[in-house]
């Protein structure tokens, strides 16, 4: 393990928005962290614990001490027609997607092309394509920062919401997953219900997909809609699809004819934050060296010099525009430091 002073973040966040880390530190082994976090060396300093940046935006240096996880690995336990699979924090999730397919283990499908690590996968709970990561989770590992401690965690503990859980909230910043385990089949099962999967299967002229012809599809709607972050820096969704109660989704209605709106469980209703923006008026535009990606326009994107302030004014600039046409408060799903 070696500890590095002032390294750049430009490679390791896909906005690729330079920004420094006081202190940078690669962990390729559980043992290694749990040394880490018990030299003493990470008390009382700012940390940010890093997959690979592609839900971060950073608007300034990091003075603190940066943990990179790079812990991989990937294993495959099969009983019946469940196939569990353990992976290391550090893997990549679309390559645990793909060899979960190889090895005939079915489930991760609709969340093909995510970027990032199969570690930050639970923090927000990722998802895509009528799927969440909570519909396939079994368990995790980590590390609690302030001792050196192992713990797991269940899937209850976890308190998977919408694009959420306690490492977002009660446990933000106290502890480093380090191994996820996935409940995944070798059955014929799929979830097609999405809308847009649907429509791009019958284009295809495919009745009954297969696991791997839904991954593919999944993959060419992605490639069609969404900037590549090696080509033009993004963080994905910006934003994360407001719920709100009915009643007020029922006003909106009478005011905005054909508002979309999706019914979630407790009388709430999700509304595209896409829609929002593009209906005042952002998508597409350009402010300097970034703007709103003009095909999804939730898409927030670094023409290449652009700075994490350019791109957080401008963040600030779109959800003020929502909030005085349609009331709603825009939620950063982006991390912004
Ligand atoms: P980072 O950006 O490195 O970190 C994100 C957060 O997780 C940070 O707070 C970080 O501290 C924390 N974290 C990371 N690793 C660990 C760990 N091991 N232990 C504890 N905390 C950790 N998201 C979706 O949900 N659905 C999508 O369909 C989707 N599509 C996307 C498409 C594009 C083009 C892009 C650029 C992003 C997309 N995202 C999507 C967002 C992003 O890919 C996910 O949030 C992903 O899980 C982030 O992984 P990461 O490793 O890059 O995390
Ligand atoms: P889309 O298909 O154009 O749909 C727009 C929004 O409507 C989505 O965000 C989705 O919410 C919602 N939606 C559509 N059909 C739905 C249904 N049947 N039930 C409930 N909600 C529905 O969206 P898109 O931008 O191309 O993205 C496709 C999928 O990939 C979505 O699931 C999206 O979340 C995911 N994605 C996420 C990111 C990210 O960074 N977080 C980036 C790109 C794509 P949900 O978002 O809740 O699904």
């Amino acid at each position: 393990m070696t500890i590095q002073e002032q390294v750049s973040l430009k490679n390791y966040n896909t906005f690729g928005i330079e920004a420094k880390a006081h202190y940078f530190i690669e962990i390729t082994s559980e043992v290694e962290l749990i040394e880490l976090c018990q030299s003493g060396f990470l008390a009382n300093k700012n940390l940010l614990i890093l997959g690979g940046g592609s839900n971060i935006l950073f608007t300034k240096d990091f003075e603190g001490i940066v943990i990179k996880n790079s812990i991989k690995g990937i294993s495959f336990k099969k009983s019946g027609q469940l196939i569990r699979v353990t992976s290391g924090a550090g893997t990549n999730w679309h390559e645990l997607v793909l060899k979960s397919l190889e090895y005939g283990a079915n489930g991760l499908e609709n969340l093909s092309l995510i970027p990032g690590t199969v570690g930050a996968s639970p923090v927000q709970n990722i998802g895509a394509y009528g799927v969440e990561l909570k519909d396939v989770f079994e368990s995790l590992k980590a590390i609690k920062i302030a001792t050196g401690e192992v713990a797991t965690f269940t899937k209850d503990q976890c308190l998977f919401d919408y694009r959420s859980s306690v490492f977002k909230n009660d446990l933000k910043g106290q502890f480093i997953i380090t191994e996820v385990t996935l409940n995944l089949h070798n059955s014929k099962e799929t979830n097609i219900s999405y809308g847009a999967l649907k429509s791009a299967l019958n284009e295809k002229k495919i009745d009954n997909p297969t696991s791997k012809e839904i991954s593919n599809t999944v993959i060419d709607i992605r490639q069609s809609k969404l900037p590549d972050p090696s080509k033009i820096g993004n963080a994905g969704s910006f934003y994360k699809n407001p719920v709100i109660d009915k009643s007020d989704f029922t006003i909106l209605q009478q005011k905005y004819n054909g508002i979309p709106g999706f019914h979630q469980p407790a009388n709430k209703v999700k509304i595209p934050a896409a829609w929002l923006i593009e209906q005042t008026g952002w998508k597409g535009k350009k402010i300097g060296n970034v703007g709103v990606n003009p095909t999804q326009p939730l898409v927030l994107v670094n023409y290449g010099k652009g700075t994490g302030k350019e791109i957080k004014d401008l963040s600030i600039a779109i959800q003020k525009s929502v909030f005085s046409k349609f009331n709603i408060t825009l939620e950063a799903e982006v991390n912004i430091y």
